[in-house]
């Protein structure tokens, strides 16, 4: 049977996060034959319809007042509910961002539905869709098919290929005007700490840092080499721990999951908790001087070597390859 899926789009400094387009794509898989609905959710989104539609949304939905301009569970809740009441839609895809993960549950608790978070992977298509998506920190994988009631589930950043963009497609972008009020909380204005390079939620490529790089200054040659492979950096707790770095960068269990398609590990033992949050990216690289260290179990390439040697090497290689 097709369905009707509506998709959360996620919009951050004016812009469509790629998870957006990752999520359309997955949304293409549930529906079957049917239509595939992009929902806006702001203070002034609705130009960025078309976009959605392009990577394959067929028409979009905007929710727009002055109160959407920063996310808040209670106002976002009330405008995705006015959406849903209007689409009664048999899908709901959101990404599994931080967004994602905090306002999935509250939906999901207003809908009385199940929901099936983190996915990674869509095995078939319509109502055969199976879905899968790590368990015990990564350590397995869960496959998991919703005979009944809605579905609804939240795509990891960096895992579900979006589609080609298609400049030439285009749909209907309609508002669907929704009175947010009581609101708990009202935000008044969002102080974002300045950080230079790429966001690591969605990277493609991530130098990660350990207590190896030794001190604050051994980051240098990792950024130097995220900034030419165009990637974002980020580091074990144990940097952070050390006050090597902000603890934005930790990555694990208790830091930021990732999958990136390149994650090269600098100084880093490979800890468990750490495992947890980088042990699905596509291609690992793993720099350490013990070749007995941990990491080197889930590395695909592994360098057994000073970092302090092996990353100068990298970086000119990549610039000689890049004359
Ligand atoms: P270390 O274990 O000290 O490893 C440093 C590595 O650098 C060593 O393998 C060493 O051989 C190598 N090295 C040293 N010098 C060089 C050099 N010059 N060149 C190359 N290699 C070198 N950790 C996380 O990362 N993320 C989490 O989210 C997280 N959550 C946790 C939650 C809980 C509840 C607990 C208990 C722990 C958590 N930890 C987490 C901590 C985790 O257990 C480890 O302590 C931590 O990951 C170790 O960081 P590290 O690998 O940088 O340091």
């Amino acid at each position: 049977m097709s369905k009707k899926v509506i998709v959360l789009g996620e919009v951050r400094d004016g812009a469509l996060r790629n998870v957006s387009f990752e999520a359309i794509a997955a949304a293409k898989k549930v529906s079957g034959d049917g239509e595939v609905v992009g929902v806006l959710i702001g203070d002034s989104v609705q130009d960025l319809g078309q976009e959605l539609i392009q990577y394959g949304a067929d028409r979009v939905v905007a929710v727009e007042h002055p109160h959407l301009k920063h996310y808040t569970s209670d106002g976002y809740g009330q405008a995705f509910m006015a959406v849903h009441d209007q689409e009664e839609p048999e899908a709901i895809v959101f990404g599994h961002t931080a967004l994602g993960k905090d306002l999935s549950p509250k939906i999901a608790a207003k809908l009385q539905s199940g929901l099936v978070s983190d996915v990674t992977e869509i095995e078939g298509e319509g109502d055969d869709a199976v879905f899968i998506r790590p368990i015990y920190s990564g350590k397995a994988f869960e496959k998991v098919k919703i005979n009944e009631g809605p579905v609804f589930f939240t795509v990891r950043p960096n895992n579900i290929e979006p589609l080609e963009q298609d400049a030439g497609r285009s749909g209907d972008v309609s508002t669907v005007s929704a009175d947010i009020q009581n609101l708990r909380s009202v935000v008044k204005d969002v102080v974002t700490k300045a950080t230079d390079g790429v966001d690591m939620s969605e990277a493609k490529v991530i130098v990660a840092g350990g207590r190896g790089v030794k001190g604050p200054e051994g980051f240098e040659p990792l950024k130097e080499l995220a900034d030419l492979l165009g990637g974002a950096i980020g580091a074990s707790r144990g940097a952070c721990d050390a006050d090597y770095c902000d603890y934005s960068l930790q990555i694990g269990q208790t830091g930021k999951v990732v999958t990136p398609d390149l994650y090269i590990a600098a100084g880093i033992s490979g800890a468990i908790q750490h495992l947890a949050g980088m042990s699905n990216s596509k291609v690992i690289v793993a720099i350490n001087k013990d070749p007995e260290a941990n990491i080197f179990k889930v590395a695909d390439y592994g360098i057994v070597g000073d970092l302090f040697e092996v990353i100068p090497m990298m970086i000119e290689e990549i610039k000689q390859l890049k004359v």
